[in-house]
């Protein structure tokens, strides 16, 4: 069983989780998740293995599991996220191991860092986020950069794991460097140090000062979109509501909007002003710079046979009537 315990507290554990380790017959895992599910650990074999020895606990796991024992291998947070439950699974397959065959797997879900954080610091994941991990030890710095500049660019909320240790400094301020690129310098950044530990930090800051922060091995940084927005010490990232109903009217829809469909902006009526654009001579070079999006893609959305209104509204109704 591929344990995620949660981000270190007994109540942000889930059922399965402690359920699963109470049930195995010896528990793997790195010296502080060991620590943090000590109560459980009576009459059990234990092996406590350090932060280098990822492939050496998933091997020692198997090996167990062979003898017939029940293993279980805890990671902290989610077991999948930059977890053991990849490592376990290659060493599996390296050994010869199908989804058949003896040896049963389990991966057991938990709140990994970017919930817990998120959690802390208000709702800052309520639109498209994605998460990067800072540790260059087995990923090439070009790919990380790669990924952070692309990320930057697409106005995702981020959170950068493994941000920075004592051997890896520089990593955040060349991460700061390019979103820096395509974001505004007081774009909102959390800074959460041991979330639902016991040392845990929250700071708030901008992208312009992140890297001055106080941030370490156990620290997820949260940058905002282009909308999030820090109020009352809470990091709000709104859904994108506001653009289509009132909010502090009756709630009606905005002129020009309808409730329950997509936005006159959404995909069809983006279509259709498109082509109108495009009808009334605005070339595809034109209209790719303006919507920041490739010229093949503009090319192949007005090439592509036009939904007739009366098919649409059709559509909608149907839509309406299953609704
Ligand atoms: N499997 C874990 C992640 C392991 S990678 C999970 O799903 O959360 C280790 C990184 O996770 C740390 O460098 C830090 O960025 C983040 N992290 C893990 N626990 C944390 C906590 N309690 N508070 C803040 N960040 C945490």
């Amino acid at each position: 069983m591929l344990v995620g315990i949660g981000p270190g507290s007994h109540d942000h554990m889930t059922h399965r989780a402690r359920a699963a380790i109470a049930e195995a017959d010896v528990v793997v895992g790195y010296v502080t998740y060991i620590k943090l599910v000590a109560d459980l650990l009576e009459g059990k074999e234990v092996i406590r293995k350090g932060m280098t020895e990822e492939l050496d606990r998933a091997v020692h796991a198997l090996a167990s599991a062979r003898e017939g024992k029940k293993v279980a291998l805890i990671s902290s947070g989610d077991a999948g996220v930059y977890g053991m439950a990849g490592p376990t699974y290659e060493v599996l397959f390296q050994a010869g191991w199908t989804p058949e065959s003896d040896v049963e797997v389990e991966v057991v879900p938990g709140a990994s860092a970017i919930n817990a954080c998120a959690a802390l610091v208000g709702a800052p994941l309520t639109h498209d986020f994605c998460s990067i991990s800072l540790s260059d030890l087995l990923t090439p710095w070009p790919v990380i950069a790669r990924r952070l500049d692309a990320v930057a660019a697409a106005d995702f909320v981020v959170a950068l794991y493994n941000p920075k240790s004592g051997r890896r400094t520089q990593q955040i301020v060349q991460a700061q460097h390019l979103f820096l690129r395509h974001r505004r310098p007081d774009t909102p950044v959390a800074v959460v140090k041991s979330a639902y530990r016991r040392r845990e930090r929250i700071e708030f800051t901008t992208l312009e000062h992140m890297s001055e922060c106080d941030i370490g091995m156990l620290t997820t940084v949260l940058i905002g979109n282009s909308n999030t927005f820090v109020r009352h010490g809470l990091m709000v990232t709104p859904r994108g509501y506001a653009n289509k109903y009132e909010l502090h009217g009756d709630g009606s829809t905005r002129e020009g909007e309808r409730a329950g469909r997509s936005l006159s902006t959404g995909l069809l009526g983006w279509m259709e002003n498109l082509r109108i654009d495009h009808a009334e001579g605005e070339g595809i070079a034109a209209l790719a710079l303006r919507h920041k999006l490739p010229a093949d893609y503009i090319e192949s959305v007005l090439a592509a046979p036009v939904l007739e209104p009366a098919a649409q509204e059709e559509a909608a109704r149907t839509e309406e009537s299953e609704a």
